[in-house]
């Protein structure tokens, strides 16, 4: 097979030199926090992790949410939460609801929110009232965990803000296990 100038080893070199380039570039501003069993809390480069999830509409879809986060509108988080909707419930406490994420990036996608979201549209906006619910969170993330058999090896991530990929405006942790996690994420 002949090889073309775009595929040709310089210029592969080439891109994957823009790539690093991009990635250290975008490692500031808002970030996506990512708890893994076995490791430290890392805060990872954002827009490195859109991009390497292939999603422009979904990078479209974040600032179209993120122009009315402050607005305090509800979200779809609040039907589920009030069982307009209906939701595929994992567990359920007086503070925490968690439920199947609709699309699914992983076996075990489950979403952890609180009922009452109480100003926390996103992480950023954590206030030291919000500690005592922050923790309730993690604790429900690892009893979810638990139900759902992946205790030995699970991910939990927030996503904060646009630059993060975050869409919906009601703080929620993404519990993710089932299958072998790559480390950088894509
Ligand atoms: P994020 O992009 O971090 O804001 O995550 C929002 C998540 O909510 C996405 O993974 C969506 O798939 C999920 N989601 C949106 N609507 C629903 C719904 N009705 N039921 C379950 N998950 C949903």
């Amino acid at each position: 097979m002949a090889v073309t100038s775009s595929s040709s080893p310089s210029m592969l070199l080439l891109r994957n030199f823009a790539t690093v380039v991009r990635v250290s570039q975008s490692f500031r501003a808002s970030s996506r926090i990512i708890f893994s069993t076995g490791e430290s809390i890392r805060v990872l480069p954002q827009r490195s992790i859109c991009t390497t999830r292939a999603a422009h509409n979904e990078e479209a879809a974040a600032k179209a949410a993120a122009a009315v986060a402050d607005t305090g509108a509800p979200t779809i988080f609040d039907k589920i939460i009030a069982k307009e909707i209906p939701s595929d419930i994992v567990y359920e406490d007086e503070n925490v609801l968690a439920f199947r994420d609709i699309n699914p990036q992983a076996p075990v996608h489950v979403l952890v929110i609180p009922k009452l979201r109480d100003g926390l549209t996103m992480l950023g906006k954590a206030e030291p009232r919000h500690v005592e619910v922050l923790g309730q969170l993690l604790h429900a993330s690892k009893i979810v965990a638990e139900k759902e058999g992946i205790l030995d090896g699970f991910r939990v991530v927030i996503n904060n803000g646009a630059e993060a990929c975050q869409s919906v405006y009601h703080l929620h942790l993404h519990v993710l296990g089932g299958r072998q996690m790559k480390w950088p994420p894509g």
